[in-house]
């Protein structure tokens, strides 16, 4: 008779990181349920989540086992871990003797476990003397990184879910929660049947599920956010409904602020915005009014070309009101992969160190030397994840290791990576699946194991850090990513510098160089987080406690004289102009029943039941002057290529604006949905984060 077993586990999908139940039945199956003790999702899961039993359960497109080729002309071979390794590692010493370390480079994921995230760090930025490592968190949350640290002195995200029931007024601005973090949502649902005066606010250029939901719907302009803040600042200082003496005791900038503000009238915003001035007026007077006034936003501020910027004037709003470190208050943004919270912890970008060290401090890089064992780490910021693809296209960079991520779906202007991956020398891909869009530029290809078959901890959005059981063995002849990295550390030499007898001793390495910084954790452990998840920081001699929901409740920030910083930045788009030739905003997002590029959720039947082909949203009226009715193919065609798609004619997009869903990328050979062969490669210049909500674009019948 086969025994089932229970293992708790957190979901592997996005940043909410609910806690998950695991049963294995025994026979190489798993079954999910939502777990109730969990203080996140208190059993609750969204439709991605229950569904994840299906992505384990079926194994039909796992990579088991490694393989490589000698030129990629030639099949791909199965071949043993040595003989994969020890290529790699001789290729990636002869690029390093020729051409010095920065001619390699990491692309890694925020789906790493934290362990496996801090390992590629010390391997890249340790021991192999190259800051080129970066993440597709870089496209993800990047620009919130940038400004909390400009406004609170550190990418320390200040609140917690339970500042969602202490609320009364909360502003989700570039988000749509009731789709991309359902269970937020529904916590959001129940605090408003509990409290009808509970006021929700959404900024969003479409009408999603959460506009409609919400007591008020800013329908903007695309690109006039700062603008808008800008406008409901105003309002809230005309009336004096801000906090003047936490303003003059806890922050500075703040005459800057006011004159730049001041600069437009109420009525030149809102009609740059294209929205009401009455409405302006009542999102800042229910701001006011809030004891709780909850900000929170994900993709529409950060995927930016002034995604920082977008930041700072909403973060200005806590601010100028004083209404950050206290329940129910505070900017919150929401992170759209589990662990790109754990990522930035162990220093997962290009411009970092472990525990929010930085490249650029030359005491931060003396610390992490020592504590490495006497390595030098290179005063150069490393390539970002465009920079990186660039770098290959240019011939700059001459190898990649891509572990975990999809580039060829998820980076902007899809044709220029799909080059660049062309261009590469020598290219390794690390994946579960035989159907990662990468495989068919790859020299060497390494399976990983997937979620339940090792072990780890992530951090969820809200600083909470969580352990993730192993439940089954890993198929075929594939290994834990961590695992991987040691032994290609040995290959290259530093064996001893990668020797762990367990997955809890890495994360214990990790915790040390935590101690006494502001995300010390030095008091977690396995063994702590096999009881119960705690958030940061938790340092060892609070050990007693759950750790820290809320940061600042005494008011001292992380900057350097402790006071907040109010940015007044520029309220200018720096976006692609639209054009006779492409009239069109293009805007991209998801939708509710996918997840990233579908390598996962496209496998669900479940959930493709939901929206199984790609879309394009488009105004009746700019479908009418097109002669496009409901339903038709259409072609949108961009500066760097097209897509075909059947049309919705809608007028949940504005008119001039247009949207398409983000998750699809080749079908068969053809890339007929992949929204990234429109999007444009600028970038923040603060934050390297893509400008992925808008790029010009012109619509035809096909
Ligand atoms: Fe998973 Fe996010 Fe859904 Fe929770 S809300 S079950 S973390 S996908």
């Amino acid at each position: 008779m086969q025994t089932s077993k229970k293992y708790k586990t957190t979901c592997c999908y996005c940043g909410v990181g609910c806690g998950i139940v695991v049963t294995d039945t025994g026979n190489g199956r798993i079954h999910v349920e939502g777990d109730k003790d969990h203080p996140v999702n208190k059993g609750m899961l969204c439709s991605k989540g229950m569904n994840l039993h299906y992505t384990v359960n079926d194994k039909s497109d796992r990579l088991l086992y490694p393989q490589m080729r000698m030129n990629r002309s030639m099949p791909m071979q199965q071949v043993s871990w040595d003989a994969a390794l020890e290529r790699t590692a001789a290729i990636f010493k002869a690029f390093i003797a020729k051409y010095g370390p920065d001619s390699v480079g990491l692309y890694v994921s925020g789906q790493c476990l934290t362990e496996e995230y801090y390992l590629w760090n010390k391997l890249m930025k340790g021991f192999i003397g190259s800051n080129n490592i970066d993440t597709n968190s870089r496209l993800c949350m990047s620009s919130a990184v940038v400004a909390y640290k400009l406004s609170l002195g550190e990418d320390a995200v200040p609140v917690c879910y339970d500042d969602i029931e202490a609320s009364d007024c909360i502003l989700v601005e570039g988000a749509n929660p009731t789709w991309c973090h359902p269970i937020l949502w529904r916590r959001i649902e129940a605090h408003r049947a509990a409290n009808p005066d509970l006021k929700i606010i959404t900024v969003d250029p479409r009408r999603t599920q959460t506009a409609t939901s919400s007591d008020l719907h800013l329908q903007l302009n695309p690109g006039t956010d700062v603008t808008l803040n800008y406008a409901i600042a105003r309002v809230l200082i005309e009336n004096n409904w801000i906090d003047n003496k936490f303003i003059v005791n806890h922050t500075d900038g703040f005459g800057e602020f006011r004159t730049k503000i001041f600069e437009r009238t109420l009525d030149e915003s809102a009609l740059i915005c294209g929205v009401s001035v009455k409405d302006i007026q009542k999102a800042a007077y229910w701001i006011a009014k809030a004891k709780g006034f909850l900000s929170m936003w994900t993709m529409g501020l950060n995927q930016s070309v002034i995604g920082v910027n977008k930041n700072l004037s909403l973060i200005n709003l806590s601010l100028i009101t004083g209404k950050i470190g206290k329940p129910g208050n505070g900017p919150f943004s929401l992170t759209g992969q589990p662990n790109a919270m754990g990522g930035r912890e162990v220093g997962g970008l290009a411009n970092m160190l472990a525990s929010h060290r930085d490249i650029l401090n030359p005491q931060h890089r003396a610390e992490m030397e020592t504590f490495w064992g006497g390595t030098t780490i290179s005063d150069k910021m490393g390539l970002t994840a465009t920079e990186m693809f660039k770098g290959l296209e240019s011939d700059k960079l001459k190898a990649i290791w891509i572990a975990c991520t999809n580039p060829m779906v998820s980076l902007p202007d899809a044709k220029m990576a799909e080059m660049a991956l062309k261009n590469a020398r020598f290219v390794v891909v690390q994946d579960i699946s035989n159907k990662a869009d990468t495989i068919r530029f790859a020299d060497v290809v390494l399976p990983a194991a997937a979620w339940t078959e090792k072990e780890g901890t992530m951090t969820n959005a809200e600083r909470r850090v969580s352990y993730l059981h192993k439940v089954s063995e890993a198929p075929g002849e594939t290994l834990p990513d961590a695992e991987i990295i040691c032994r290609f550390a040995e290959k290259m030499g530093w064996g001893d510098k990668f020797s762990y007898k367990n997955f809890g001793e890495i994360y214990e390495e990790y915790t040390r160089t935590t101690a006494g910084t502001n995300i010390d954790v030095t008091g977690v452990s396995y063994d702590l987080l096999k009881q119960h998840t705690v958030q940061w920081p938790y340092p060892a001699k609070a050990a007693q406690s759950k750790g820290t929901p809320r940061l600042f409740e005494d008011h001292r920030f992380y900057t350097a004289n402790q006071r907040a910083k109010i940015h007044a930045v520029s309220d200018e788009n720096e976006s692609e102009k639209t054009s006779e030739d492409f009239p069109l905003i293009l805007l991209t997002g998801r939708i509710r029943d996918q997840w990233h590029t579908m390598t996962k959720t496209g496998r669900v039947n479940k959930l493709k039941q939901h929206i199984p082909v790609p879309f394009l949203e488009i105004h009746p009226n700019d479908a009418r002057s097109r002669g496009i009715e409901n339903e038709a193919v259409v072609e949108i065609k961009g500066k760097r290529g097209s897509v075909k798609v059947k049309a919705r004619t809608t007028d949940e997009v504005k008119e001039g604006n247009c949207f398409l869903p983000m998750h699809w990328g080749r079908i068969l050979d053809n890339d007929f949905g992949r929204a990234n062969n429109l999007t444009n490669n600028l970038i923040d210049p603060k934050s390297k984060e893509p400008d992925f909500k808008y790029s010009a674009v012109e619509v035809v019948r096909y």
